[in-house]
């Protein structure tokens, strides 16, 4: 049903858009246009949940109650070039303000094309840019984190705060802006050649597909790769960063399936499931590689992939 409380469209009972396809839904889902109305959320909610593209997250069958926030239309949306200021590092610079809910692909589509260079590395990860802020997506070819130059948020209690860069705590697929809610940030690109850059995002994205099955319905890596305690023969050495996918590999689990989800071919840190499957039948192969890894090799695998799940379920 959709109606509006404090005139923010609410609907209740709605289906969450993941790109898994599967789990279940939302008991309210709100989508504030602008930050005013996403305080009022708050007060609604503190404990509200975050939407972005839903590509790192698996819902739980059961769904989820509270409120779900999606920040994907007003200010969530927009994209603004900013006038060049006393101060900026080099002329060369150029900085965007951007919105939580804009599309990442979208962003980079139109950085590239307008001779913008900073984003091409990060080509075909699926994401709203709260949601690759907060997990610093990236991979072989850059991180988000390399362009960001200071991000806009909102606390739990609502207070409007602004985080420098080097005060963010970007990590390795991580950031330190979980405890809070990402309204937008400002990136800084670099004048480039438009044709160089496109060669350069083609180069990524055809990189990505040969590599990872982009096209199935999955969340990318369940399991973030680990460093490795001590050296594994034909793995790794000691304190290095290994793929998951190698170790889910060589732990003998492509192919694996639970009801309709199963380990990729492609990439065994992938984990596509199938028309009809469950929630339940990722959350089971997701254990089940856990236990096979640390068996093989006794390495704990942290989950990348965010799981929602009702309070009490
Ligand atoms: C085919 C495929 C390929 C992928 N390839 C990569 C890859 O190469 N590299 C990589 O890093 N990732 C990859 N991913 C995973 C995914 O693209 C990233 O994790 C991305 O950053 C998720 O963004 P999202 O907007 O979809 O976040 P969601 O999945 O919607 O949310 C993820 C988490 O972020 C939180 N969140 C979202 N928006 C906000 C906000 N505004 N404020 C506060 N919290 C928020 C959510 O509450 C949740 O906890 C891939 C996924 C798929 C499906």
């Amino acid at each position: 049903m959709a109606t509006t409380v404090h005139s923010i469209p609410l609907q209740t009972d709605v289906p969450i858009p993941t790109w898994f396809g599967i789990g279940g839904g939302a008991d309210a889902l709100a989508s504030p246009r602008s930050t005013d109305e996403l305080l009022a959320c708050l007060d609604m909610d503190p404990g509200c949940r975050v939407l972005g593209e839903g590509a790192n997250l698996l819902v739980h069958d059961a769904g989820v109650g509270g409120v779900v926030v999606r920040l994907a239309q007003g200010e969530f949306r927009m994209v603004e070039q900013l006038p060049g200021r006393d101060g900026e590092p080099d002329s060369e610079t150029v900085v965007w303000r951007v919105g939580a809910g804009v599309d990442l692909r979208r962003l980079i589509t139109d950085s590239v094309r307008q001779g913008l260079g900073g984003l091409e590395g990060l080509g075909g990860i699926p994401a709203s840019i709260g949601g690759a802020l907060v997990m610093n997506a990236g991979g072989s070819f850059g991180q988000i984190a390399d362009v960001v130059r200071r991000v806009f948020v909102v606390s739990r209690r609502g207070a409007r705060l602004t985080l420098e860069r080097d005060a963010i705590g970007f990590g390795y697929r991580k950031s330190g802006l979980g405890e809070y809610i990402v309204t937008g940030c400002e990136i800084g690109l670099q004048q480039g050649d438009p044709a160089k850059l496109r060669e350069r995002l083609k180069e990524v994205m055809a990189h990505k597909k040969v590599t990872q099955p982009m096209a199935a319905d999955s969340a990318g890596c369940c399991f973030k790769n680990p460093t490795l305690g001590r050296t594994i023969e034909n793995i790794g050495d000691a304190g290095e960063r290994v793929g998951a996918g190698l170790l889910i590999d060589r732990a003998g689990c492509k192919g694996l399936a639970v009801g309709g989800a199963h380990v990729s071919a492609q990439h065994a840190n992938f984990f596509p499931v199938a028309q009809g499957a469950r929630a339940a039948d990722v959350i089971g192969l997701m254990e089940e590689v856990e236990r096979r890894v640390f068996e093989a090799f006794g390495v704990r695998l942290e989950r990348e992939v965010v799981v929602w799940q009702r309070e009490g379920a």
